[in-house]
């Protein structure tokens, strides 16, 4: 008998019906011997719904009100499902975050988890319950409802399976797995078996949206076993077979080092590139035009400062699409009057493209292989920018699905 957390996304949870299919899921597992958690999110399109209310009230609500409000979408899940599970026959206790409690930090609407008191889920554990504790939300040390940013019920499911020791995650979405690439761009893309911890940390830093980044660093952190894996499939289903589907996250890096070097392509059309020509090429440079960005408490991603021709150099930075505004708001009024630089420029039409693989460690020549094919391809690397496990480059937007198309198939990736 082992201890196992499901999380179920706001797809599974989107109506009463699909909620007693996740309860006749659940209650599968608990025959076959296990003790469960059960970690939902709030139905789908709920929590749209309820920061849509409050957003007909005020444009600038306090953020506090704001969790207040949105944590209720999974405290109604919560007892939908234990009600589903009691329907199938099933000892079930629904918790909300605060009553575990969940114990947060005060940042509102982005909470970090701090601590998680296993206590009373352990206890109803112990007595035979299936205990049901609401994704998405805690409590900061005032007493304050807290909720930890969108797609957060992942990292509640595994914080919680991690402060539990749990034998496993599941985490039941409306895709079957990790993909080498979105199968939306790519008909051939092949569901991965396994993916590290490592890769699929870049792989949602780039633009992968199967996975709050925040679960997979936790879930890295604690050597937790995680799966991502389908909620369409019968619930019926043989769970033998249920309990390998999908993708496996895991910290056993050797066995996948006998697959591919490269895991997946990752594209990311969420930035925005500004140039700042004609400055002169001197230390403090970079510090005077990021300093002033950074303080603005505007993310930088990539980088790049050109060679200098007399003593004058070109500078280059991306910011996340929503604050392009912003920066090129602090650029202009804050950095050009003190470097005087020859022109600001910005540009919206780009995007990212990355190669991940922890393959990279022990293979030459990745990036050239990378670099000769977008090259073949006449597509021009605006950007460079490198890890041990991933290279990015920043091309033009239009170019994006042909980039993506044509990596997939260079590094063999295709099913
Ligand atoms: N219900 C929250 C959201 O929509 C949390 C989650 O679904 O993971 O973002
Ligand atoms: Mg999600």
């Amino acid at each position: 008998m082992s201890l196992i957390v499901h999380k179920y996304g706001g797809t599974s949870m989107a109506s009463t019906e699909r909620i007693q299919n996740v309860a006749k899921r659940v209650a599968k597992w608990q025959r076959a011997g296990h003790q469960m958690v059960v970690v939902p999110s709030a139905m789908s399109g709920e929590t749209n719904r309820l920061l849509g209310l409050a957003k007909e009230i005020t444009d600038n609500p306090d953020p506090r009100e704001l969790d207040q409000i949105a944590a209720t979408g999974e405290q109604v899940s919560v007892g939908l499902l234990s009600l589903a599970l009691h329907k199938q026959g099933v000892k079930a206790k629904s918790y909300t975050g605060w009553q575990v409690p969940v114990r947060t930090d005060s940042a509102f609407t982005k909470a970090r988890i701090e601590s998680i008191d296993d206590a009373r889920v352990r206890q109803d554990l112990d007595n035979g319950y299936v205990v049901i504790v609401t994704g998405f939300q805690g409590i900061d040390p005032s007493g304050s409802i807290t909720t930890l940013g969108r797609g957060g019920s992942d990292t509640s499911a595994v914080a919680v399976a991690a402060a539990l020791g749990a034998e496993e995650c599941l985490i039941y979405t409306d895709v079957d797995g990790v993909y080498t690439t979105d199968p939306r761009i790519v008909a051939e893309a092949k569901r991965l078996e396994r993916v590290t911890f490592e890769e699929m940390l870049e792989m949602a830093s780039l633009g992968s949206k199967v996975l709050q980044i925040r679960s997979v660093e936790f879930a890295g952190k604690y050597k937790l076993k995680t799966r991502v894996l389908s909620s369409l499939t019968d619930p019926d289903m043989n769970l033998a077979q249920e309990a390998q589907s999908g993708t496996l996250i895991t910290y056993e890096e050797d066995e996948i080092m006998e697959q591919a070097v490269i895991s997946g392509i990752a594209f990311n059309r969420d930035e925005a590139k500004i140039t700042v020509a004609g400055v002169p090429d001197k230390p403090g440079i970079a510090y005077k035009i990021l300093g002033p960005v950074a303080a603005a408490n505007i993310d930088v991603d990539m980088i790049i400062q050109n060679a200098s021709h007399d003593g004058m150099t070109d500078f280059s930075f991306t910011v996340h699409r929503n604050e392009l505004k912003k920066a090129l708001e602090v650029i202009q009024g804050k950095v050009q009057p003190e470097i005087q630089a020859r022109e600001i420029s910005s540009a919206a039409d780009i995007c990212k493209v990355s190669v991940v693989g922890i393959g990279m460690r022990s293979h030459v020549g990745i990036a050239s292989q990378m670099f000769e094919t977008l090259s073949k391809e006449g597509i021009n690397i605006q950007m460079i920018s490198t890890s041990e496990i991933k290279i990015s480059v920043v091309i033009d937007d239009k170019y994006m699905e042909l980039a993506v198309r044509a990596l997939h198939k260079a590094f063999g990736l295709e099913a």
